[in-house]
C-alpha cells in the first residue's frame, strides 16, 4: 500500500530504515508535510552512505538532496564505478495519468517502483514493474481499519466468536439495511441453510430458485432435505422471473429464494405480492448485491430473511463470512440458538434444537466492520470502474450492459456484460485476454445444465441459458488506477475488433 512507502523528510535514519524494513520493497518515497514528493531513497543509497562513513543524525531529506553533504561524499566515492553515472540522476517519477504503456517503459528490473504524482507533485500512487501486465478479476481492498481491528483481537485474546467486533458488525449492518436484527454467520451459504432450517423447511417442501446463480443458492435447499424447483430469469434484469415463479408454485411450495444477481435487485414488489398471495417465505440471496435497491428499499431487507456473503471477492469482505438480516424477533432468537449448537441460552450444555456451529469469529467481524465503515467509498469506486468500462465499451456494441430498470438501483459487484456472440466467440475473447494478463470470467452456468441439478427443472429456461452463454465479468479491482483500466479497455477493444474482423472474413 502507498502509505507503507512514504517517509517524512524530517525522519531520521532509523525511522527510514524501519519503513523500508516493513514495506520490504527496498525503498521509500520521501515527502514533505503536504505529501509533495522530494525523492526516492533506496536501500542501495543507504548502503553507499554507510560506506562513505556515516553520520547517524542524517535526515531523510539529506539522503535525497543531491547537493547535500551526504551526497557530495557518495558521488565522490562512487563516481568512477559503473553505477556512478546513474547516481547523479534524480528520482524517476511519472504523472498519475500517464498511460500504462509509457509507465512500463519507465520501469525495469533496476528501477522497479516509481511514484505517481498529481498536478501539485504529491505522491498519490505508485507503479511497480511486473514482468507482465496482470489484472485479476477481483481482489479485496483492505485500506481502512482492518489491520488495527484484527490486531486488537490478537492483542486482547478475543479471537473466537465472542468479542466486541461481532456485535458491532451485526449492529452496524442491521442499521445499514434498516432491519431490526442482523445475525453474523460463517459464510453466505450457511446463512441460507440456517434460514431454511429456522423456517422449518425440509423434506417434502419445495423451494423455488433461479437457474442463473451460483450453486450456493441451491445447495443449502438440498442440504436441508427440501426439493429445489429451478425457474427461469427475466431477460432484462437477469434475476428470477416472477411470472415463472408463479407458474412453479404447488401445494408443496414453502419459499422462494430470489437472487440479486451481479449487483441487480430482483423484482421484489412482484415477488412479495406472489409470496403473500400464496403464504410463502422470501429468503433473499443478496450475496452479490450489498446496498442494491428495489423501490428504494435495500435488497435483502424486503423478504422474511436476507442473506449476505462476505467472501473475499464480494462487495465487502471478511475473508469468509455471512449475515442474515430480518425483522421477526422470535425467528431471530431461534436462528441465534441454531447458530450456536442449538444450546439453551440460559442453560449451558442443554440443547433445545439440533443446531450447528455457524458462528463468525471476532477476527473476521473485525475485518467486516472496517469494511463496513468504508462501504460508501467502496460502492462509489465500484461505480466509477463500471462507468469507465461503460463509457468506452458500450459504444462499440460488442458489449451490452445489465438493464437500468426504473424501480431498481444497481450496485457494481463484478462489472458484467453480455457479448454480441454472433460476432464474438466468448472463449476466444477470454483466451486472448488471458494472454494479455487480463482475467475475464464467463458467467455462471445455468444450474439446470449440471447433471446433479438437472432433475430439479420442470420447464425450459431459455433466458438463463442465453444470458449464461453470453455473459462475461471483467476485472473490478478497487486498487487499480484509471490508466490501468484504460489500458485494459484498449486491449479489450482491440481484441474484439480482431475477433469481429476474423468472423467477417469467414462469413464471406
Ligand atoms: C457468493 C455467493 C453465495 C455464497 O456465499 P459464501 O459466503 O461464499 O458461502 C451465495 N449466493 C450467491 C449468489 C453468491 O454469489
Amino acid at each position: 500500500m502507498l502509505k507503507d512507502l512514504l517517509c517524512h523528510q524530517n525522519a531520521n535514519l532509523e525511522a527510514l530504515l524501519d519503513i523500508i524494513n516493513k514495506n520490504s520493497k527496498g525503498l521509500v518515497f520521501v515527502v514533505d508535510d503536504s505529501g509533495v514528493f522530494k525523492g526516492t531513497v533506496t536501500d542501495g543509497d543507504i548502503r553507499r552512505f554507510l560506506m562513505t562513513g556515516c553520520d547517524f543524525s542524517v535526515k531523510a531529506m539529506d539522503l535525497v538532496d543531491r547537493e547535500s553533504e551526504v551526497w557530495r561524499k557518495i558521488l565522490l566515492k562512487f563516481q568512477s564505478t559503473n553505477i556512478g553515472a546513474r547516481l547523479k540522476h534524480k528520482s524517476v517519477t511519472a504523472h498519475v495519468n500517464t498511460k500504462i504503456q509509457d509507465l512500463m517503459k519507465k520501469v525495469d528490473d533496476q528501477i522497479r517502483i516509481i511514484p505517481l504524482l498529481d498536478d501539485d507533485g504529491r505522491v498519490v500512487n505508485f507503479f511497480e514493474y511486473q514482468a507482465k501486465f496482470n489484472l485479476p478479476v477481483a481482489s479485496p481492498n483492505l485500506g481502512g481499519n482492518e489491520l488495527a481491528y484484527v490486531m486488537e483481537c490478537l492483542e486482547t485474546n478475543w479471537i473466537s466468536s465472542q468479542g466486541r467486533f461481532v456485535t458491532a458488525f451485526e449492529n452496524q449492518f442491521a442499521e445499514l439495511m434498516g432491519t431490526k436484527h442482523a445475525l453474523a454467520v460463517s459464510n453466505g451459504t450457511v446463512a441460507i441453510h440456517l434460514s431454511l432450517i429456522a423456517l422449518g423447511i425440509g423434506p417434502g417442501d419445495e423451494v423455488i430458485v433461479p437457474d442463473l446463480t451460483f450453486a450456493a443458492t441451491i445447495n443449502p435447499v438440498i442440504s436441508a432435505g427440501a426439493t429445489p424447483v429451478i425457474v427461469d430469469i427475466e431477460r432484462e434484469g437477469w434475476c428470477i422471473d416472477p411470472g415463472k415463479v408463479e407458474e412453479a408454485i404447488t401445494e408443496k411450495t414453502r419459499a422462494i429464494i430470489p437472487v440479486h444477481i451481479y449487483g441487480q435487485a430482483a423484482d421484489m414488489k412482484a415477488l412479495k405480492s406472489i409470496a403473500e398471495k400464496h403464504g410463502l417465505h422470501l429468503i433473499e440471496d443478496a450475496a452479490e448485491a450489498h446496498c442494491a435497491k428495489c423501490d428504494d428499499q435495500m435488497a435483502g431487507a424486503m423478504g422474511t430473511i436476507g442473506c449476505f456473503s462476505f467472501f473475499a471477492n464480494k462487495i465487502i469482505t471478511c475473508g469468509e463470512g455471512g449475515m442474515c438480516v430480518l425483522n421477526d424477533s422470535a425467528l431471530y432468537e431461534k436462528m441465534k440458538t441454531l447458530r450456536d449448537h442449538g444450546m439453551d441460552k440460559n442453560k449451558k450444555y442443554w440443547h433445545t434444537e439440533v443446531g450447528f456451529n455457524y458462528r463468525l469469529t471476532n477476527m473476521q467481524a473485525a475485518v467486516g466492520l472496517a469494511q463496513l465503515e468504508n462501504i460508501e467509498d467502496i460502492l462509489a469506486k465500484r461505480h466509477w470502474i463500471q462507468s469507465l468500462y461503460d463509457h468506452h465499451l458500450l459504444p462499440t456494441k460488442m458489449f451490452m450492459g445489465q438493464a437500468d430498470l426504473k424501480t431498481r438501483t444497481k450496485v457494481t459487484w463484478l462489472v458484467s456484460y453480455l457479448l454480441d456472440t454472433d460476432v464474438i466467440n466468448r472463449d476466444e475473447l477470454i483466451n486472448k485476454c488471458k494472454e494479455k494478463g487480463i482475467d475475464v470470467r464467463p458467467f455462471f452456468y445455468p444450474l439446470s445444465d449440471m447433471p446433479i441439478y438437472k432433475q430439479y427443472i420442470r420447464r425450459q429456461t431459455p433466458a438463463s441459458r442465453e444470458i449464461s452463454r453470453r455473459g462475461v465479468n471483467l476485472p473490478t479491482l478497487l486498487s487499480k488506477s484509471k490508466s490501468e483500466y484504460e489500458y485494459t479497455i484498449e486491449q479489450l477493444n482491440s481484441i474484439t475488433a480482431q475477433l469481429a474482423a476474423a468472423k467477417q472474413k469467414v462469413g464471406i
